[in-house]
């Protein structure tokens, strides 16, 4: 049977599973990332749980057809609810879902993260929220990624337990992404600020705080964008 074979953005997410973690892949559609961690032999158990019944299903078949039905459990089930004491999980990932979304499952699932040593994030939108959640719940950053695939950019943020203070230009525009500057972050933020720009030219000249408030999102972004050249 051929291997499962990974997106860019889950191939990246699938890097930073720990070598022998267990895994819970919340949000799992298809179970693609368990089978290829387990298929890679990186890890050897790994909960897949979704919430819908179709991809459920789907993960389901997919697992079964693999011959993996012993190493990844699919459960149906909302967010972390899908661990069970026994499942000993010391890795979660959650890929493909909004910031807030992902925020929330958290929140939601904080008695499940108790021997979690890692969380693997990959958040379409509002990655603020989720650098915050992380920053209140006492999870650091250990290491972020950034890459383009089929014209979108994605943000992959790691995060283990531990303490930590970010301004608010770290939480919008991350810790080590704005540090390193690459290429992909510079268009990421290139193109936020056209979006900006476009927005400032709708808003009246008297809505003097709406236009005070996009031009400040405005000016930081020239600023972090001079900073990381
Ligand atoms: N994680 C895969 C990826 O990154 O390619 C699938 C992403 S897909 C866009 C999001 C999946 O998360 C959907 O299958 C959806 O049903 C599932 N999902 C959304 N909210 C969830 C929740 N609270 N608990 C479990 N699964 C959820």
């Amino acid at each position: 049977m051929e291997k499962t074979r990974l997106s860019k953005r889950l191939e990246t997410v699938a890097g930073f599973v720990p070598e022998g973690a267990r895994l819970v892949d919340v949000g799992s559609d298809h179970a693609y990332l368990p089978l290829f961690l387990v298929e890679a032999g990186k890890i050897a158990y790994a909960v897949a749980g979704e919430v819908v019944r179709g991809p459920f299903e789907s993960a389901l078949s997919n697992v079964q057809e693999a011959g993996q039905a012993s190493n990844i459990q699919v459960r149906l089930a909302n967010g972390l609810a899908a661990v069970e004491d026994q499942d000993q999980i010391t890795a979660v990932t959650i890929a493909g879902m909004g910031g807030r979304l992902i925020a929330a499952i958290l929140e939601a699932g904080q008695d499940k993260l108790k021997g979690v040593e890692r969380l693997i994030l990959q958040p379409n939108n509002r990655e603020d929220d989720v650098r915050m959640w992380l920053q209140e719940h006492d999870y650091q950053l250990v290491a972020e990624a950034i890459l383009e695939e089929n014209e979108k950019i994605y943000e992959i943020l790691v995060a283990e337990p531990g303490e930590m203070t970010l301004s608010a230009k770290e939480l919008r525009f991350g810790l080590y992404l704005q540090q390193e500057g690459t290429t992909i972050f510079q268009k990421k933020w290139q193109s936020e600020r056209s979006k900006l720009s476009w927005a400032l030219d709708q808003v009246p000249e008297t809505h003097r705080s709406d236009r005070f408030a996009i031009s400040q999102k405005i000016k930081d972004i020239d600023e972090v964008l001079h900073e990381s050249k």
